[in-house]
């Protein structure tokens, strides 16, 4: 079987397989997939393969399914947005996407995943590695939720917990990678696991009769799903699918907000909002390629505190939106961005809700 390699834009080394380049960038593919044809008929797409579906756009082929995707997109009047409901996933998140990053290792003939994660993306690695027969040891915080823990311990995957703040647990996990321990299947370094999140895109443009939104407000930690929804987008626009890009507005955690202070200042991204576990990522991998998908979309980045993580979390399990406290970072986020008139309100706006409430 042939698989893809991978090419550092930075450098312009390429590689038929590493986790990251030698000169210290990510990698991405060397040449990603584009259909020729034009957008097929929406009413007549066959989306039964999940996110399989859009194999024209995906790099690997389908070695490892549990039959993800193809998620619900309904209308929140409440919140005058749709929401794309992102934790109906076997697993419970979005995660699942990148789980085609499991396909890429069982291509590769993979033994060992290696994987860092404050829960979501280790379930998700750990169940898919499960589905596969690969062996999976996964990198979390001691903090990890109970839940999650026990989604990863289930799959027969090893656990490694690391105190200290949650970028220990990715040192940790690099330093094991680094000495041998596995094939590392990381949702920040593998570029796999974008080309699964930009599934995200092709999805929502199809159940939209391919017509992009005026904007989506995404969690923004690592970036795996707001950088897989910009190249999803991108793509198609490429494709000639749909004619223009979404505004990409990001949602960060108050006292972790990179971009925010990048954009904004440090004053703007300060704060507190440990609800947010899953977005804490004070040193994303993919900054560069991060702030050029804002620039590229006219987008931006605002950090959220706790307390309306907590007032938003309560308004969406009342309107019953079942989902994880991170996940309200977004929808919080959209009543802040219309309440500075970033939005005005007159905008079509989608939120995906990124992972379910029944793990936490
Ligand atoms: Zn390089």
């Amino acid at each position: 079987m042939t698989v893809p390699s991978l090419r550092c834009a930075d450098c312009g080394a390429t590689y038929a397989d590493r986790w990251r380049c030698e000169c210290g960038h990510p990698l991405d593919y060397e040449s990603p997939p584009l259909p020729d044809g034009p957008a097929p008929d929406p009413a007549a797409f066959d989306s039964r393969a999940g996110l399989w579906s859009f194999g024209e756009f995906l790099p690997e082929s389908p070695l490892v399914t549990l039959g993800e995707g193809t998620t619900p997109l309904v209308d929140a009047d409440e919140w005058d947005a749709q929401f794309k409901l992102e934790y109906v996933f076997p697993t419970g998140s979005f995660k699942d996407r990148g789980a085609t990053t499991v396909s890429r290792a069982a291509a590769l003939g993979v033994d060992t995943l290696v994987e860092d994660s404050s829960g979501n993306a280790g379930a998700a690695i750990a169940t898919y590695a499960a589905r596969a027969g690969i062996d999976a040891e996964i990198y979390v915080p001691a903090s990890v939720k109970d839940t999650k823990l026990r989604a990863i311990r289930r799959a027969g995957a090893t656990p490694v917990k690391t105190e200290g703040p949650r970028q220990a647990t990715t040192d940790a996990c690099v330093g094991a990678v680094e000495a041998g321990a596995g094939w590392y299947a990381s949702h920040a370094w593998n570029p796999a696991f974008f080309a699964g999140t930009a599934t995200v895109a092709y999805e929502t443009a199809l159940q939209r009769d391919w017509t992009a939104p005026d904007a989506v407000v995404l969690p923004l930690g690592h970036g795996t799903l707001f950088l897989g929804a910009y190249r999803g987008f991108r793509a198609l626009r490429e494709a000639g699918w749909i004619d223009d890009l979404p505004r990409l507005l990001g949602a960060q955690a108050a006292g972790s907000a990179p971009f925010v202070e990048a954009l904004h200042g440090a004053r703007a991204a300060a704060g507190d909002n440990d609800a947010a576990d899953g977005i804490q990522i004070p040193k994303p991998v993919r900054r560069d390629q991060i702030l050029d998908a804002i620039g590229d979309t006219d987008g931006d980045a605002i950090a959220i505190g706790r307390d309306a993580v907590e007032a938003e979390l309560a308004d969406l399990h009342a309107r019953g939106f079942y989902v994880e406290p991170t996940c309200a970072v977004a929808p919080a986020a959209l009543r802040a961005y219309r309440e500075r008139g970033v939005l005005t309100g007159d905008e079509d706006v989608v939120v995906p809700l990124t992972g379910s409430g029944l793990k936490t």
